[in-house]
């Protein structure tokens, strides 16, 4: 059997005390695209829809300047420039839903619509779907105030300018599994637009491999403390999912995977790929599913039992978010475009960029991966099988870590489908990824117990 030990990220040089090299093997084609994000792109789409001066869902939806209904209008036809170049992969539709009625947030029944680009694969039996969503919805102090100038420059306009950033670099390439790009509505009452978008997913029964929501991502300056950091950003990934079923709640105490689930390697896999790809930026993770006191559009997901996470800035500014416009005590309020730090928003894309570019290139994950845990001994033997789908890999990551370790420490490449390593499976916690010629890894599988041969 053929090992190669990577040493792979800087918290294992702090914890072994020793110097070692991190060892950085970028795919040029993912290189480049990341490499194509344009600041300058991003902040005229953030301009532009602030310019529909409120995004308000009960905002006007007929007036083809101001209102929610501009903003979708123009998303879509935004979304549609890149169908030529995608040679027909690309489709951008309006995904219509009802929201409000008696005793909901909002009073009478409303039309709303999210815009949705779909990025077909090129492998047709690859049925993976990888989702990308921000809410294009916007608001002001008083959440009923459907007519104040409600510029959401920041939340959320930046993770709209990012998805429509990465559709114009994206839709150019080819992948094997399907990228759905979503704009949602709704957000700012209640979560509408991306629940209607879970609901559609489950009921289609969409293989969704991961979900990344981006919800503010342009601030790099905090109220109240006063820090400044464009350097650093946030994924909130959930611990003991949302949705868990007795049987998964049996297998997590057994295996102590309350720090393993679905979520949590998806977090992980966007640090380390987005750390990859993007320079002059640390991906924090954060062992939550979202802040307090407030929710974002991956829960819908998440409770649907879908792998979903948050990306958001690392410093929020409470003089800006859901402010009305003005002047307080010799202070601007307000999201307004002038404060989103533009470099900030290429540098996250960047890392979503990767993040989907990687996971839609690598090949199927891992099937039926097992720790064995019959017998008593000082070692680790892990099995598992060959995809069932798509491309063969070129081998398997065994990934390594210290129980008490956030991110795996080492990377051990196996061209078989079994190892044993001499490490005692009570002292670490392992996963396993498939991996591709071009080194786009899967997602990290974590072993339940492996069945007896
Ligand atoms: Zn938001």
């Amino acid at each position: 059997m053929k090992l190669i030990f990577i040493l792979l990220l800087p918290v294992f040089i702090f914890s072994f005390g020793t110097k070692a090299q991190t060892i950085i093997n970028r795919d040029s084609i993912i290189e480049k695209m990341v490499n194509q994000i344009s600041s300058e792109r991003i902040e005229q789409d953030v301009r532009k829809l602030v310019s529909f001066h409120t995004r308000h869902n009960l905002s006007e939806q007929n007036n083809p300047e101001k209102g929610i209904g501009a903003a979708w209008n123009w998303l879509k036809a935004e979304m549609e420039k890149s169908i030529p170049e995608s040679n027909g992969r690309l489709s951008v539709e309006f995904e219509k839903y009802k929201v409000g009625g008696e005793g909901q947030r909002i009073e009478n029944e409303i039309e709303l619509r999210n815009v949705v680009a779909t990025l077909k694969g090129i492998d047709s039996i690859d049925d993976r779907i990888f989702l990308i969503s921000a809410h294009f919805d916007s608001r002001v102090e008083e959440n009923e105030d459907s007519t104040s100038f409600a510029p959401g420059a920041n939340d959320d306009a930046s993770g709209v300018a990012a998805i429509l950033e990465m559709i114009r670099i994206m839709s150019k390439q080819e992948f094997s599994g399907t990228i759905i790009f979503m704009a949602v509505s709704g957000e700012e009452h209640g979560l509408y637009g991306a629940t209607h978008m879970a609901e559609k997913a489950e009921k289609e029964n969409w293989n969704i491999v991961g979900m990344l929501n981006n919800d503010m991502i342009g601030n790099s300056s905090s109220s109240g403390t006063l820090l400044n950091d464009n350097m650093k950003v946030r994924v909130f990934s959930e611990g003991v999912p949302a949705f868990e079923t007795e049987q998964m709640a049996r297998n997590r105490a057994y295996t102590s995977g309350e720090n393993d689930g679905k979520a949590r390697q998806l977090a992980r896999y966007v640090k380390e790929v987005g750390e990859r790809y993007v320079d002059q930026l640390t991906v924090t993770l954060i062992y939550r599913n979202d802040r307090f006191g407030r929710g974002g559009d991956h829960t819908p997901f998440c409770k649907k039992g879908f792998t979903a996470v948050r990306i958001t800035e690392f410093n929020e500014n409470y003089n800006r978010t859901h402010k009305t416009p003005g002047i307080e005590n010799g202070i601007q309020l307000g999201d307004l475009p002038e404060y989103v730090d533009y470099e900030y928003v290429r540098k996250n894309t960047g890392v979503n960029l990767a993040t989907l570019a990687n996971l839609a290139s690598a090949p199927y994950e891992p099937k039926n991966v097992g720790i064995s845990v019959q017998g008593l001994s000082n070692s680790s033997t892990l099995s598992w099988e060959e995809p069932e789908k798509g491309e063969k890999p070129k081998g398997y990551y065994v990934l390594m870590r210290e129980t008490y370790q956030p991110v795996w420490e080492r990377k051990i490449f196996v061209s078989e489908t079994e190892i044993t390593l001499p490490y005692s499976k009570d002292n670490y916690f392992f996963a396993v990824q498939s991996v591709d010629e071009n080194g786009h890894e899967s997602l990290p599988v974590f072993p339940g117990r492996a069945r007896r041969r």
